[in-house]
């Protein structure tokens, strides 16, 4: 549900705002605050003359609390305590559905507005509320927040914080199933330009509503998204079928299962296209989110408090991740890292699909028993590749461009090091290139063209282009090419399998994924 804050330079231009919000807004807030001039009895009247539905929040933030408002809004009209309490019981006395009061008003202003609702018999019901403009606090410190509000048997409980950075979104966001736990409604967003996605995923959670404002200038909190853009972002949800109908939201909430791809960076990461597709075809109601991370921590914490079922960890923190499981299989300790993370019942596992999403893509061209196989780079892909290839009873020889790492990898392996300026000098059955040499935009390869003449198969675990640089060239001296596009099915068809138990449409991911690799090139 869509609240609209009300906030307005005069009178006119609140009754105005009230009437237009009416017809957009399941709520509005009247932020008596920030609004010069007129009567709170002719804004209730208003709002009740344009819509029989909508609901009225009467608020007076305290000066402390209030973010800076926007340009359309009056400068805070600072209320003293007594003109406050008047105003809230003034509310009640107009039968606002709801007041919102803050926590730090303290106890006994809280008890004398309940009492005052109790004696007036009055429909109006309290939110209890804090905001905290500098920053997120801990979980911890949340949840003791949480329950000062709640000890109050509010209707509602209202927690806002700022996110400094992405993380905080999911710290705040793990106060929805924690509430929902203790049978208490909650509003609980952040505020800030980071904090802009748990306004959009706090409803979908169960949040009780998120704000919304008609125009960007009316905005009473940074970060907030107009009721348009809002409305733009759910019909989108919708029609990817991403997010089932309201209606059928909080009975299907419970079956609901959450992924997430932690890294950083994301932005370019197709493994949501992918993760997606497959999720709505093999008709799991589930979506896969990327997450652009700083703080690891916080983010593994996020996974256990929110119930996410499963993640994919990405570049930089496929080894950082270790640390923070519960359990890693032998397959991903022996390469020393992780790509799949499973929650079961807060109990994180750890699994490597890189390693089988190579195998088996080799094995669609190749046996790999008895034959030998050159890998550039000394990296997380390289140590994958180098585990499968031994355990299939291959022969792998490491090349690298730093020789300190690229033997130590070897040595771990018990196989063969050349530097990479070495590289003219072997042969072998396959190369593969685990470098991100040739990524798109750079039209580059790890070897001279030349050299590839010494191979019948040819890998690049690349796939972005779909035909590398070092694949056309592998083309030219007449090998077999393998694209990196069915190594990154594979490991994701893996990863679902992993999650889901499930057999996941390896056709349609790749499918889906070759059609936005050709638009990209
Ligand atoms: P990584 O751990 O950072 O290792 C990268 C390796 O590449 C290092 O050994 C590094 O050599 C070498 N390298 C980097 N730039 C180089 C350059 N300009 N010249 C020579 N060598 C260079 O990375 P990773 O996790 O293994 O990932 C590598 C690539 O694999 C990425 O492009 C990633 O997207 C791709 N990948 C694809 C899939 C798939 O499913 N298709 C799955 C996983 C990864 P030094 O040791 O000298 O630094």
């Amino acid at each position: 549900m869509i609240c609209v804050p009300i906030t307005a330079r005069t009178k006119k231009e609140a009754l105005h705002t009230i009437e237009r919000s009416c017809h957009f807004a399941d709520f509005i807030e009247l932020r008596m605050d920030l609004i010069n001039g007129g009567r709170l009895e002719e804004f209730i009247s208003a709002a009740r003359d344009n819509s029989d539905s909508v609901k009225i929040i009467v608020t007076c933030r305290k000066k402390e609390e209030a973010a800076p408002a926007g340009k359309a809004a009056a400068k805070s009209t600072a209320r003293n305590t007594k003109e406050k309490m008047a105003l809230l019981k003034e509310a009640i006395i107009q039968d606002a559905d709801f007041v919102d009061v803050e926590l730090a008003e303290g106890h006994a202003r809280i008890k004398e507005l309940q009492a005052f609702c109790a004696k007036q018999g009055s429909k109006t019901k309290i939110i209890i509320s804090y905001h905290n403009l500098k920053e997120t606090p801990a979980l911890t410190k949340l949840k003791q927040i949480f329950h000062q509000c709640a000890k109050f048997k509010p209707a509602i409980v209202k927690i806002v914080t700022t996110a400094k950075i992405v993380e905080d979104n999911l710290t705040t966001l793990n106060l929805i199933p924690y509430a929902k736990e203790h049978s208490q409604k909650i509003i609980s967003l952040c505020m800030g330009d980071k904090g802009s996605i748990s306004r959009v995923v706090a409803p979908l959670m169960g949040g009780y509503l998120s704000f919304a404002v008609l125009e960007k200038k009316g905005q009473s909190a940074p970060g907030q998204f107009t009721v348009s853009e809002m409305k733009q972002i759910n019909e989108l949800l919708k029609n990817s079928q991403i997010v089932p109908e309201a209606k059928e939201l909080s009975a299907q909430r419970s079956q609901h299962q959450n992924y997430i791809l932690l890294g950083n960076p994301v932005g370019q990461s197709l493994s949501p296209l992918m993760h997606n597709a497959a999720l709505k075809k093999m008709g799991i109601e589930g979506t896969y989110s990327a997450f652009c991370v700083q703080d690891l921590r916080g983010a593994m914490q996020g996974i256990r408090a929110m119930n996410i079922r499963g993640a994919s960890v990405t570049i930089p923190y496929k080894v950082a991740v270790i640390e923070y499981l519960d359990d890693v299989d032998d397959d991903a300790l022996k390469i020393g890292a992780v790509n799949t993370v499973i929650n079961g019942n807060g109990r994180l596992t750890g699994y490597n699909t890189d390693w089988l999403g190579l195998i088996l893509t080799l094995q669609e061209v190749m046996s790999i028993k008895n034959k030998t196989f050159v890998i550039i780079g000394a990296g997380g892909t390289a140590r994958a590749a180098s585990y499968g290839i031994i355990k299939k009873g291959g022969l792998p020889v490491i090349v690298n461009r730093t020789p300190e790492k690229g033997q130590t990898l070897a040595s771990e392996f018990n196989c063969a090091f050349y530097s990479l300026s070495a590289i003219d000098k072997i042969k072998a059955d396959c190369l593969i290139n685990t470098t991100p040499i040739g990524m798109y935009p750079k039209d580059k390869s790890p070897v001279k063209a030349q050299v590839l003449s010494n191979y019948k198969y040819v890998m690049d675990v690349i796939y972005n282009p779909l035909k590398t640089r070092l694949l056309k060239d592998a083309e030219g001296q007449g090998c077999r090419i393998i694209s990196g596009l069915d190594m990154f099915v594979n490991q994701g068809a893996h990863q679902l399998r992993l999650w889901t138990g499930k057999e996941p449409p390896r056709a349609l991911m790749k499918k889906i994924l070759s059609e936005r690799l050709t638009q990209i090139e």
